[in-house]
C-alpha cells in the first residue's frame, strides 16, 4: 500500500481538489490511504478566530468562522453538485456550528487554553477530509472517511503532541486496514489526533506530513508521498530564491537536518517514523504530477557538490547566560537545560566559553518567563530577530577547509554563533534575520553554480 499527503495548496479549491483526485486514480492498484491538510490558510484563520474569542470579540470570531463556512460550501457545492451536496450539507453545517458553538464558548470564559486551541484547530482537517471523501467518491473513487481522532492516539502535550505508536497500530489495524482490504481508498485528515481519554490534540504546525508518515510506517507502506506546491525538496526555498534546483535523491540523514533547520517543505518528525521502517519518501508537485520530485532514501548517490541544500529557520532567539561566579562548576550546564527542559522548550544550538553559554531557541513566548528563571542562577542577555542558516551534505564529512569556504563567501556577515561537527553534515550559524535571504542567496549562488546533473535537476 501507498501513503498519499496533500498539502493545504494541494487541496485548496475544487480545481485543486479535483487534480488531487485524478493523481489518486492514477495510483489506485497500488492501494493508497490518502492524508489531508486543511484547504490553504484554514489553520490560520481559525487560530485567529480561536485567539479573537479567547480575548472575548465573539464578533470577529464568529465573523472569521462565517467566512470559512461560505468557503468550504461554495468548494463542496463545486465539487458535488447540487443533488450530491444537498445530502451532504447537513454533515458540513454540523461541524461548522459545532466550531461557532466552540467559539462562542471560549468567548464566554476569554480564555483560550492550548487544549481549546487543539479543538479549534482541528476543524480544519475534520472538515477538510469530510468534504474531500464524498468528493472522490462523486469522482468513481471508493473514498472513504476516517476520522483520524480515532486512529491518532497521542498524548496530551496540546499544539504539539507525541504520538502513542503500539496503540496507533491497534487503531489502523481497526480502522484503516480492513478498508484497504475491501479496495476502498480511506481519507484521513492530517495533523489531529487525540489522547486515550479521547481529548483532540494537533501534532502541530505543518503536522499532516507526520501524520501520513506514522500513517505509512504504521501500516508498512511501499512509499510514503506528500504532494505539494512545488517540484520537490529544492537546493534552497525557491521562494527566496529563483535559482533553486530540484534535487533528485537525498538521504534521510540530510533531509530530516533540513527540516528541522526550516525546509517547511516537510515536518521535522516526518522521516522518523519512515526511517525506522525504511520506507522512501517522495515530494512531489501537485500541480506538476508527471515531474519526477524528490526521493528521500537511506542511501543517497554521491554528489560532486559539497553540500545539497541550504535552509534557513527565522524568528530564533540567542539567549546568553553569563556565570563569573559559576566558574567551572560542574553541574552549571545541566542547571541550565533543565529550567529549558521544564519550560519545554527545545534548544537548536549551543556554545560555550569557560563563563559564558549560548544557546538558540525558536519559541519567544516562553522566553522572559525562561530568562527569569535563569536568572536566579547567572546573567542573563537575550536578543530576538535572529536566523539560523544550515548548509547540508554528506560531504562535508571528511572534506577540509569547508567552514573556510562558506565563512569566506560571507565577508561581511554579523555572524553570531557557529556549529559544525554535532551531526557531520551540516554547518550552521546564526545571522541577523534581516539579513538571511541575502546570505542565503549569497552562499547559493557559490555552491551551486556547478550543479551536479546526476543529483540536481
Ligand atoms: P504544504 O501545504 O503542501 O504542506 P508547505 O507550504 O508546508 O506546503 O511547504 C511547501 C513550501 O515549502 C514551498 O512552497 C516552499 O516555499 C517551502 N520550502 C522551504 N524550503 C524548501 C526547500 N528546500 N525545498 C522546497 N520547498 C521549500
Ligand atoms: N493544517 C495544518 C497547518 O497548517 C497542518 C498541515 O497543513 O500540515 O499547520
Ligand atoms: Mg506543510
Amino acid at each position: 500500500m501507498l501513503v498519499m499527503k496533500f498539502g493545504g495548496t494541494s487541496v485548496e479549491d475544487a480545481t485543486a481538489i479535483d487534480r488531487a483526485a485524478k493523481i489518486v486514480a492514477a495510483r489506485r492498484e497500488r492501494r493508497p490511504v490518502v492524508v489531508v491538510s486543511a484547504m490553504a490558510k484554514v489553520t490560520d484563520q481559525l487560530l485567529a478566530a480561536g485567539e479573537a474569542a479567547g480575548t472575548g470579540d465573539s464578533h470577529k470570531a464568529l465573523e472569521l468562522s462565517r467566512a470559512l463556512r461560505e468557503r468550504h460550501y461554495a468548494t463542496a457545492g463545486e465539487l458535488l453538485g447540487t443533488g450530491l451536496f444537498t445530502s451532504f450539507h447537513a454533515e458540513l453545517e454540523s461541524e461548522f456550528d459545532a466550531l461557532d458553538e466552540l467559539l462562542r464558548g471560549i468567548a464566554a470564559v476569554g480564555e483560550l487554553t492550548p487544549r481549546t486551541t487543539d479543538l479549534v484547530a482541528s476543524f480544519g482537517e475534520r472538515i477538510s477530509s469530510c468534504m474531500i471523501a464524498p468528493a472522490f467518491a462523486a469522482r468513481d473513487l471508493p473514498a472513504v472517511h476516517v476520522d483520524s481522532r480515532a486512529c491518532i492516539v497521542t498524548d496530551a502535550n496540546h499544539t504539539k503532541a507525541v504520538p502513542l505508536f503500539p496503540e496507533i497500530d491497534l487503531r489502523l489495524a481497526h480502522y484503516v486496514r480492513p478498508l484497504l482490504e475491501r479496495g476502498q481508498i480511506p481519507i484521513m485528515g492530517g495533523f489531529i489526533g487525540s489522547t486515550r481519554d479521547g481529548a483532540t490534540t494537533t501534532l502541530g504546525r505543518g503536522g499532516s506530513d507526520f501524520t501520513a508518515a506514522i500513517v505509512g510506517a504504521s501500516l508498512g507502506a511501499e512509499a510514503i508521498e506528500i504532494w505539494t506546491d512545488v517540484d520537490g525538496m529544492m537546493t534552497t526555498d525557491p521562494r527566496v530564491s529563483k535559482d533553486a534546483r530540484r534535487i533528485r535523491s537525498i538521504s534521510f540523514d540530510e533531509a530530516a537536518e533540513l527540516a528541522y533547520f526550516g525546509a517547511k517543505v516537510l515536518h521535522p518528525a516526518t522521516l522518523l517514523p519512515a526511517v525506522q521502517k525504511d520506507i522512501p519518501v517522495l515530494v512531489l508537485n501537485s500541480r506538476n504530477p508527471s515531474c519526477e520530485g524528490t526521493r528521500i532514501i537511506a542511501r543517497a548517490p554521491r554528489c560532486r557538490n559539497y553540500f545539497k541544500a541550504i535552509a534557513a529557520k527565522r524568528r530564533i532567539t540567542i539567549v546568553d547566560v553569563v556565570a563569573t561566579r559559576m566558574l567551572m562548576a560542574h553541574g552549571f550546564l545541566r542547571s541550565i537545560f533543565e529550567v529549558f527542559d521544564r519550560h519545554r522548550c527545545p534548544v537548536d544550538m549551543v556554545s560555550t566559553s569557560e563563563v559564558s553559554v549560548s544557546l538558540t531557541v525558536d519559541s519567544t513566548e516562553a522566553i522572559p518567563e525562561i530568562a527569569a528563571d535563569l536568572e536566579k542562577l547567572a546573567d542573563v542577555k537575550y536578543e530576538g530577530r535572529k536566523a539560523i542558516v544550515c548548509l547540508v551534505g554528506e560531504n562535508i564529512r571528511g572534506t577540509r577547509g569547508i567552514a573556510a569556504k562558506v565563512f569566506g563567501a560571507l565577508p561581511d556577515a554579523n555572524v553570531r554563533m557557529i556549529s559544525q561537527g554535532a551531526s557531520e553534515i551540516n554547518i550552521s550559524f546564526v545571522v541577523e534575520e534581516d539579513d538571511v535571504d541575502e546570505i542565503v542567496r549569497t552562499l547559493h549562488k557559490v555552491f551551486f553554480a556547478d550543479p551536479d546533473p546526476a543529483v540536481f535537476a
